[in-house]
């Protein structure tokens, strides 16, 4: 989840607490990506980085460099570890990163998981908030910047899960067909939806609509609408696709057939 502006608000409901602890860090350790264009700081009050980050972190870069880039610049960010939640708060929040991670401004605020595809996830999922703060400063729209931020953690995850020869699961939000959103009503928030189910759909479905995005463009073109929606006065999200990639009222249809659950074998 990202925190800023507006959507600071939506974050403090399901997650207030995480952020505003007083810093006291015991030990640091610094790592880069690219050559140094991204530079971290990893801090935490315990009295050492956990090793899993370190090895976590360039399979989060990677996964977040392949789908959105890098800085246009040198840039670098500050990655403070804390406790895990207590077992209470992670009930229902298997994949749901709402309670474990937040990103504002150059800082990434995130409970040093155990799991190390848990980890990878939630560690390229902030980190893909970040570089898309950093290169579409306008801001995209809540349903691309969380669909990103989603397909990112997936991917790290999946390599951690070939690393440490493991399987990635990852199943349906528990209720989703019961608060699922259409696709006009998805592409129209601006703000996360109330309540636990609604959330965890449309994380869902953001990362449904993303995803096939991405893949009717190709991995080019869909660089390409990124900077056209990155712009400081953007168009409509379906603009460039009807313009450019001449998408049909039926293309938008198909689009919003993804936004439900496929039969099994499907995708979401
Ligand atoms: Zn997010």
């Amino acid at each position: 989840m990202i925190s800023s502006g507006w959507r600071v608000v939506a974050w403090w409901l399901v997650a207030g607490g995480l952020a505003g602890l007083p810093p006291a860090d015991a030990a640091t350790t610094n790592l880069v990506h690219a050559g140094g264009q991204i530079t971290v700081t990893v801090t935490t009050k315990q009295t050492e980085i956990p090793p899993l980050v370190v090895t976590c972190w360039p399979l989060a870069a990677k996964a977040v460099e392949s789908l959105v880039g890098l800085p246009e610049e040198p840039a670098s960010l500050t990655i403070r570890l804390r406790e895990p939640p207590s077992f209470g708060r992670r009930l229902g929040t298997f994949w749901q990163e709402e309670v474990f991670a937040i990103q504002h401004g150059d800082v990434i605020e995130i409970y040093a998981e155990k799991d190390p595809l848990k980890l990878s996830f939630r560690l390229a999922h902030e980190l893909c908030h970040w570089v898309v703060a950093q290169r579409y400063p306008a801001q995209l729209p809540l349903w691309l910047d969380e669909g990103l931020a989603q397909m990112a953690g997936d991917a790290a995850a999946q390599t951690a899960a070939r690393v440490h020869k493991q399987s990635l699961l990852r199943p349906e939000p528990l209720k989703l067909s019961g608060n699922l959103l259409t696709l006009r009503e998805l592409t129209a928030l601006t703000t996360y939806p109330a309540g636990r189910h609604r959330v965890a759909a449309f994380y869902w479905q953001a990362e449904a609509l993303t995803r096939h995005l991405h893949q009717r463009l190709g991995a080019k073109e869909f660089a390409e609408y990124l900077t056209l929606l990155g712009t400081p006065t953007p168009p409509t999200w379906q603009a460039p696709l009807r313009e450019r990639w001449y998408f049909s009222d039926d293309d938008f249809a198909w689009l919003d057939e993804r936004l439900h659950p496929q039969p099994a074998g499907g995708t979401p």
